[in-house]
């Protein structure tokens, strides 16, 4: 095991990389503007970039607007990002580094209201989101990774969590509405872990190899008390054996943490088998990605 980036990001090995994962305050939770964002991703250095917020969730389940952005933001965010990927192409094209700029969303699957989940997935992208991230935070009205709500995981059989969470990241992966599998085994974010995972390693890779969609490496878990990437290692050794490729993100909630931990990350993929990263442009069945060698 490598050891764990003490520093942010690594500016002299950023253009070898893609951020494929990156928050602003749009929806209450992360510490930097829209702009601040924008332009952090400008001086970055990466290759590319892709801006993921958090689509818009049902009003019953995030009526403040604290872990999703507000329905009517989501075409002006559209429209504010499309318009900021031509200035970086345009400035590109003058000789200045400047990532690729792809319009992304961050979508919840929601084990209770699969038709809500594709109907937010359809309207997102008929507004122009071009990358659809898959993620499940949710388990019944319970957001698992919330730190103000360990009381439930302290009441809850670890397992039986575990359990329901893989059994709705399946149905999320053959729901076929996500390019992107984010952070794949954010259960154990606060270090819950059940007695063997590996089951739901085995039962995961093969879904998401079945279904061609891209899983995410994050480094996101290395800022969180688990302290190490998304996929676990044994995980992400898996998913590569089953020829699952991955995109690379650092679901970056402030400019500091944009490209967070790349390198390390690139030393556990290569130590997993895998030499290439994949860049989505779009639906991932019939859009092309982008590859960059690791
Ligand atoms: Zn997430
Ligand atoms: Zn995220």
């Amino acid at each position: 095991m490598s050891t764990i980036p003490s520093s942010p990001s690594s500016p002299a090995t950023a253009a070898r990389y893609a951020d494929c994962h990156i928050h602003s305050n749009m929806s209450g939770h992360a510490q930097n503007s829209f702009d601040e964002m924008l332009a952090g991703i400008a001086q970055s250095g990466l290759a590319a970039a892709i801006f993921t917020e958090h689509l818009p969730l049902p009003l019953a389940i995030d009526p403040h607007q604290e872990v999703s952005m507000h329905a009517d933001d989501l075409e002006p965010y559209v429209e504010t990002l499309r318009t900021k990927a031509e200035e970086f192409d345009h400035t590109c094209k003058r000789g200045e580094a400047r990532p690729q700029l792809i319009i992304g969303g961050e979508a919840d699957w929601l084990n209770r209201d699969p038709q809500w989940s594709a109907a937010s997935v359809k309207a997102a992208r008929a507004a122009g989101v071009d990358v659809v991230l898959g993620s499940v935070h949710m388990l019944d009205d319970w957001f698992h990774d919330d730190p103000s709500r360990l009381d439930v995981w302290e009441s809850s059989d670890v397992d039986e969590v575990w359990e329901f969470y893989f059994t709705e990241w399946i149905k999320a992966v053959r729901s076929g509405l996500y390019d992107v599998m984010a952070h794949p085994d954010l259960p154990k974010k606060f270090g819950y872990l059940p007695a063997d995972p590996r089951p739901y390693y085995v039962a995961a890779a093969e879904a998401a190899a079945a279904a061609g969609v891209l899983c995410e490496v994050s480094t996101g878990g290395l800022r969180k008390p688990c302290r190490e990437l998304y996929p676990a290692q044994d995980f992400l050794e898996l998913l590569a054996s089953q020829g699952v490729r991955f995109t690379l993100g650092s679901d970056a909630h402030s400019v500091a943490e944009i490209g967070y931990g790349f390198d390390y990350a690139a030393l556990q993929l290569r130590a997993a088998g895998v030499d290439v990263l994949h860049i989505p442009t779009g639906p991932i069945h019939t859009s092309p990605t982008i590859t960059l060698p690791l």
